[in-house]
């Protein structure tokens, strides 16, 4: 299938969750591709590509910024970015605030949460977050934030319980954090997880999001 016809496919697959066409490694082509057929949010994980592709590409991109960001990294995409999924720490959040003043702009983020058993992978730990929400006035600390909900990434293994297992969780905290921090008329709607290979699980466990790349645009 090409990628227009991928596009369309996955469109409606996850409908009405919203997707993410993760584009990161593939060129400019592949993008234009996926946009005439009318996909207009792409996912990056690196900054360097996702400045580049945001100079070259049309302007109605929505950027999404999906991997890891160090913090000596935000200055460059804070003028555009359109939502980063994987805030895991205070000290990164302080920094986009900190660039999102320069820039006189707010910026849409979701707090990226540890659900995996793997070590490697990023994200609160559900009681750092329940601390940093009680400490906070979010309002005051952080005016140019807009707090869009959460993001998870299960661990990488074909046990599908397992993985149901992860997002079921994170949907339960999801639930919780949302009606005891922000309130349902809130901007804190978003819970973005599930991948290529298990979008539809995740869609099971009530993501409103989800990022897929190489069943898009071809493995990488
Ligand atoms: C690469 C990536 C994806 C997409 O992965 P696929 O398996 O290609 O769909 C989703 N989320 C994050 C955070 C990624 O880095």
């Amino acid at each position: 299938m090409s990628i227009s016809e991928q596009i369309q496919k996955y469109q409606r697959a996850v409908s009405p969750a919203t997707l993410v066409a993760v584009s990161k490694t593939k060129p400019n082509s592949a993008i234009e591709e996926a946009y005439a057929a009318g996909q207009r949010i792409f996912g990056e994980n690196r900054v360097q590509e996702l400045v580049d592709k945001h100079e070259a590409l049309p302007k109605d991109i929505q950027w999404h910024l999906i991997g890891h960001l160090q913090r000596n990294k935000v200055k460059y995409i804070a003028p555009f970015v359109s939502l980063i999924h994987a805030v895991d720490s205070v000290r990164l959040l302080d920094e986009i605030q900190k660039e999102a003043l320069k820039n006189q702009r707010k910026i849409s983020v979701l707090l990226q949460m540890h659900i995996a058993q793997e070590s490697e992978k990023y994200g609160f730990s559900e009681e750092e977050l329940l601390s940093f929400l009680d400490e906070k006035n979010l309002e005051e600390d952080y005016p140019n934030i807009v707090f869009q909900g959460m993001m998870g990434m299960a661990t990488f293994t074909d046990d599908e319980h397992q993985i149901k297992q992860e997002f079921g969780s994170l949907k339960f905290l999801f639930d919780r954090v949302r009606s005891g921090f922000f309130g349902d008329d809130s901007a804190f709607k978003t819970l973005s997880m599930g991948m290529s290979g298990d979008y539809s699980i995740a869609l099971s466990c009530g993501s409103t999001m989800v990022r897929i790349g190489s069943a898009i645009f071809g493995a990488r």
